[in-house]
């Protein structure tokens, strides 16, 4: 499947390209082709991601939390996903910020040429605000928005109290068991839809982007690309081998698939569904654990889009001239550490905590404009770094917990969707009734 699932996103990228290079003054290409079939496939599969999300995330964290049993283990296992996403993401933007600063892209950029594009920043919400609304005053919005951090408070506490009220609850968690059992087929059924709405994805993104317009900011392109890819192989894996104690090799070749959907939907929180089923069926991180920290880690864990902000605060710097200095480097590490917590993992979203940073250490925010364009591509890999992280942290904590299965780990076809899976399964059938 991951097999397949390549290759629709290989040819998406190519057809993509060639429409864009060859094809884009033809008005029926564009109509049927790229608006018409790939845009309606594709938005028909983000959807359907999406539309597996909210149930996914509740079913399995009712599981997760009757699975951890005890109030204490959950609170250390949530304070400990906080601090490591916490410290990942200062890591991955420090590191961006350094890199940035030794190639210092954007000195000598022209501006004039960018000067008629403006930029109006998108209101960010205050973080008293994030703080209240951690705390959803109605559930039923709460779900009905899919507002992801008021979902997981929500559902802890409800979950912890059916533990607290012992036997009157055991038949809740049993449903949700089921409802969980369900719901990981329905993500293998989507997933085998996956190498054909992945390909409509890319199809309609590199068909509407132009390669061209990386030419003109090949230097900010370059080096934030470098500052991911190194984050993604380099600090990631040598935390996991440091901490996780496992082969970061294998943990790369798994997260393939999980990785493909996070570039072609640029949503980490369209690709939970993904991630869950890779951290917990393919490296064997307890569902106990990866329930709680893969939703947790998509909305506030964001590695990639924090370099994204490292790299793009010294470029903007540099093309206006702006001396930063350390205080005005620690407060962007600062503000986008904490910025990841208030914004939800959507496309997109870091431009908005950019405008954020910006603010706060005064660079003009009418600057992002000149990065916007080339955005859309780099949203893609940086969304695949995010998801990355949010998978190594879990793994990270699994093994501290004991909560790492290593039979799993190491075996290179656990938990692979295959054609199989779509049949009915009688040994599941027999142990659930
Ligand atoms: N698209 C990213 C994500 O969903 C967020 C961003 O950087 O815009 O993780």
């Amino acid at each position: 499947m991951t097999k397949k699932i390549l290759r629709g996103m290989l040819l998406g990228l190519i057809l993509g390209s060639l429409i864009n290079n060859f094809a884009s003054h033809i008005p029926w290409v564009q109509d049927y082709l790229v608006m018409g079939l790939f845009h309606v496939l594709g938005a028909m599969f983000i959807s359907m991601l999406k539309m597996l999300v909210v149930p996914l995330v509740t079913f399995s964290l009712i599981c997760g939390v009757a699975g951890i049993g005890d109030i204490g283990k959950l609170g250390r296992v949530g304070g400990k996903a906080f601090a490591y996403y916490m410290i990942t993401t200062a890591l991955a933007i420090s590191m961006a910020i350094g890199l940035a600063s030794l190639f210092s892209p954007g000195e000598g950029f022209e501006l004039a040429g960018a000067a008629g594009s403006s930029f109006v920043a998108p209101e960010a919400p205050p973080l008293t605000q994030v703080l209240i609304d951690l705390i959803p005053s109605n559930p039923v919005a709460a779900y009905a928005e899919g507002n992801m951090l008021q979902i997981i408070f929500f559902t802890i506490l409800f979950a912890s109290c059916m533990l607290m009220v012992g036997k009157a609850a055991a038949p809740l968690i049993d449903l949700a068991e089921r409802m969980n059992e369900v719901m990981m087929q329905v993500v293998n059924v989507v997933m085998f839809l996956a190498p054909l709405g992945v390909f409509a994805l890319m199809a309609k993104t590199f068909a509407l982007q132009g390669i061209d317009l990386i030419i003109p900011m090949l230097g900010y392109f370059g080096v934030l690309v470098l500052a991911l890819l190194l984050h993604a192989t380099g600090t990631l894996m040598l935390l996991l081998r440091i901490f996780g104690k496992v082969n970061p090799i294998m943990f790369m070749k798994k997260m393939q698939t999980a990785q493909v959907f996070a570039f072609s939907t640029s949503s980490s929180n369209a690709t939970i569904p993904v991630t869950l089923q890779t951290v917990e069926k393919r490296l064997g991180v307890d569902e106990s654990i990866a329930s709680f920290t893969v939703p947790f880690g998509a909305t506030i864990n964001m590695d990639g889009t924090a370099i994204m902000q490292g790299v793009a605060t010294v470029f903007i710097a540099n093309v206006y001239g702006v001396d930063l200095g350390l205080t005005g480097y620690l407060t962007v590490i600062g503000m986008s550490v904490l910025a990841s917590i208030g914004t939800a993992g959507v496309p997109g979203v870091g431009l908005i905590m950019l405008a954020m940073v910006f603010n706060q250490v005064g660079l003009p925010v009418e600057g992002i404009a000149l990065i916007i364009g080339v955005d859309r591509l780099l949203d893609m890999i940086r969304t695949a770094v995010n998801i990355t992280g949010d998978a190594a942290v879990s793994t990270m904590i699994a093994r501290s917990e004991n909560g790492l299965d290593m039979y799993v780990f190491n075996n290179p076809d656990a938990g692979i969707v295959t054609d199989i899976d779509l049949a009915s399964k009688p040994e599941k059938e027999k142990e659930v009734y």
